[in-house]
């Protein structure tokens, strides 16, 4: 590499750090030394993104910067954690200054925007392959799991569904839209908002939580596994964006139910707190309740009040032909 290492260390991942006493050593040493509040948990959670496989390979390095750490801090919006610390695993196929830059400008803005510090990380030479792990707080039993969903609860999620699998659709030539719409999804793939905000609001009133990577059958099904129960789901209540008026509704409901990268969350509530969760959630992002937990141990879908049944890769009336 042109830049050594400990260039690229300094030149681009070793920023002063602002408003944390938390860390008792940062990057420099052979590990870091951080300061867990005695009153907290500590949450970790880690996601590795391979080019052309998690990303597609001409997305911009700013683009791709911020979205390795959105993806993981995600993971801990879904837990109802602050997020504090992250490390960086880049492997690199060569050392290329504006790519770094680029790439660092990219992470370094949703960091600094959730106060998040940087505090070690690895640097290899290889297929680019980025692995971010972030560490995050919650009050000491209170983290939000996917296990606790109980029958009658409310199944809710927030923000829209679908927009991120229509634009990886048009990136790989699936999909046409006209161009306002793509820059419309092409955001919501790029610059995924993780629901920090919303997750530790739910603290103490969701029963269950998780976010959505895979597609929303797919993680909902992760929540109806780990609470052991079933639900319903109400079609015609997803929150679809405004795209799906150009693909039509049924389309788009095939990219809510079945594609991922979205990350939004989807959670499920007790009846008696959905005024006191609603109102807390209210300025943070919307909020659209989609359906009930059953104890039909099973995932069963409604439209225009009849069951439809789902297929592997998108959802079937019965009966149709
Ligand atoms: P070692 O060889 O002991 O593992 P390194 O030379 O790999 O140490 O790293 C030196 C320091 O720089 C360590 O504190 C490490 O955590 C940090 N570091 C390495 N790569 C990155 C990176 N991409 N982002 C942030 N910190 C990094
Ligand atoms: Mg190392």
């Amino acid at each position: 590499m042109s830049l050594t290492e400990f260039e690229i260390i300094q030149d681009y991942f070793n920023r002063r750090l602002n408003g944390h006493a938390d860390v008792v050593l940062g990057i420099g040493d052979d590990a870091a030394i951080l300061e867990v509040p005695a009153d907290k948990q500590l949450l970790v959670s880690t996601d590795t993104l391979v080019s052309g496989l998690h990303f597609p390979d001409h997305i911009s390095p700013l683009d791709l910067g911020y979205r390795c750490l959105a993806v993981n801090l995600s993971d801990l919006a879904a837990m109802g954690a602050s997020p504090r610390w992250a490390t960086l695993a880049l492997t690199l196929p060569e050392a290329n200054a504006a790519w770094l830059q680029g790439f660092s400008d990219g992470f370094f803005t949703l960091a600094d925007r959730h106060g998040l510090a940087l505090v070690g990380g690895d640097i290899t030479r290889g297929p680019l392959t980025i692995t971010v792990q972030v560490h995050g707080f919650a009050g000491r039993g209170q983290a939000l799991c996917r296990k606790g969903a109980n029958v009658g609860d409310l199944v809710y999620v927030t923000g829209e569904l679908g927009a991120a699998g229509m634009a990886l659709a048009c990136m790989e030539h699936r999909l046409d839209l006209s161009a306002e719409s793509v820059n419309q999804v092409a955001r919501r793939y790029l610059r995924p908002e993780p629901r920090l905000a919303a997750g530790m609001a739910l603290i103490g009133m969701a029963s269950s939580a998780i976010d959505i990577s895979d597609g929303l059958l797919a993680d909902l099904g992760h929540i109806l596994k780990a609470s052991e129960v079933g639900a319903t789901l109400r079609l015609d209540d997803l929150p679809l964006p405004s795209a799906a008026d150009e693909i039509g509704r049924n389309a788009a409901v095939h990219y809510a139910l079945g594609s991922g990268d979205d990350y939004e969350l989807c959670f499920t509530v007790p009846a008696v707190v959905v005024p006191e969760m609603e109102q807390r959630l209210r300025n943070l992002c919307a909020v659209t309740c989609i359906g009930e937990i059953s104890d039909s141990n099973e995932l069963d879908c409604m439209e225009a009040g009849q069951t439809v049944t789902i297929t592997g890769h998108g959802f079937q009336h019965f009966g149709a032909d």
